[in-house]
């Protein structure tokens, strides 16, 4: 098998999601910062592989199919980063076909209640969406920034779209076990996202129990991560042997987050692709 080639990015965003570009030039960005292996992770949908594995291969760089699988526990979003997944599995299929169509009834409900107050109609949303992407709250924000009511997504989701404020409408998502067992089931590799975020630490018994699910590890190397709860996850993956990465998250324009700003070890992209059975990383 042909080695993959470091520094390696395990978290990027293209407008098949919430990014603001296209596989291609997402390739193009980590290719600039000298990045050798790469991840595409956009959420709920493996519809920019095709278009990031020509574009990495023809860079020279590796890319390992992913995606960013949407999960909630209580009130706290969970994120499921998953790696080298069969595509086709029909229930990690079902279960992103549902968290899409929810995602839109709510974009659209979130629309309407916006636009009671503000000059916002759905055709706003559909201007910053690209065709067949996972619509997000980021959406929304673009076209509140395109209607001048705020500067940036940032704003936006300080404020208008914030779970707090009267316009906010929840999103299906699974179980966080259910989501971690569905990644295996297909053959993948989870791992959690910014595990150390917003939120604090992840209960405990949570834990436990998307590790007997088949849980990978954690993305320790995530700008939104803060102590004490990243000290407390190190500990855990290094008692338990778990996997860790480091990634950008970067989504083009909408977030500050940069390619190749956090990076995965070359032994843990190894332990990764090893573990995986339901694709393959794909070589230049
Ligand atoms: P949603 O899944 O539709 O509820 O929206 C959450 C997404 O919005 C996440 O994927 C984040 O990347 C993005 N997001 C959250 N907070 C911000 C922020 N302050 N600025 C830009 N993007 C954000
Ligand atoms: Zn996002
Ligand atoms: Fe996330
Ligand atoms: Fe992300």
């Amino acid at each position: 098998m042909p080695r993959f080639r470091g520094p390696t990015d395990l978290h990027l965003h293209s407008d098949h999601s919430d990014g603001t570009e296209p596989p291609a030039r997402v390739m193009a960005a980590a290719h600039a910062v000298g990045l050798g292996t790469v991840a595409l992770t956009d959420h709920d949908t493996t519809s920019g592989w095709t278009e990031a594995a020509e574009a990495a291969g023809s860079l020279g760089m590796t890319l390992i199919p992913g995606m960013e699988l949407s999960a909630r526990h209580e009130w706290r979003s969970i994120h499921v980063l998953a790696y080298l997944f069969d595509p086709e599995h029909p229930n990690l299929r079902a279960l992103t076909d549902r968290i899409r169509r929810s995602r839109l009834t709510r974009a659209q409900t979130m629309a309407e209640r916006i636009g009671r107050d503000y000059d916002l109609t759905w055709d706003d949303i559909l201007a910053q969406t690209a065709v067949g992407a996972t619509v997000g709250r980021p959406h929304l924000a673009d076209a509140l920034v395109a209607r001048g009511y705020v500067q940036d997504r940032g704003e936006a989701f300080a404020g208008i779209l914030h779970p707090g404020s009267d316009y906010y409408v929840d999103l299906y998502a699974p179980d966080p076990v259910t989501a971690v067992a569905a990644v295996v089931d297909a053959g993948g590799v989870p791992i959690i996202a910014h595990p150390a975020g917003r939120g604090g630490l992840l209960p405990d018994g949570l834990i436990r129990r998307m590790l007997s699910a088949g849980l990978a590890g954690f993305e320790l190397g995530h700008r939104e991560n803060r102590e004490p709860a990243l000290g407390a996850l190190r500990a855990l993956v290094s008692e338990r042997d778990l996997i860790v990465t480091g990634s950008s998250d970067y989504h083009g324009l909408g977030k500050p987050n940069q390619p190749g700003e956090f990076t995965t070890a070359d032994a843990m992209v190894s332990r990764i692709i090893e573990r995986a059975t339901g694709s393959a990383p794909v070589f230049p």
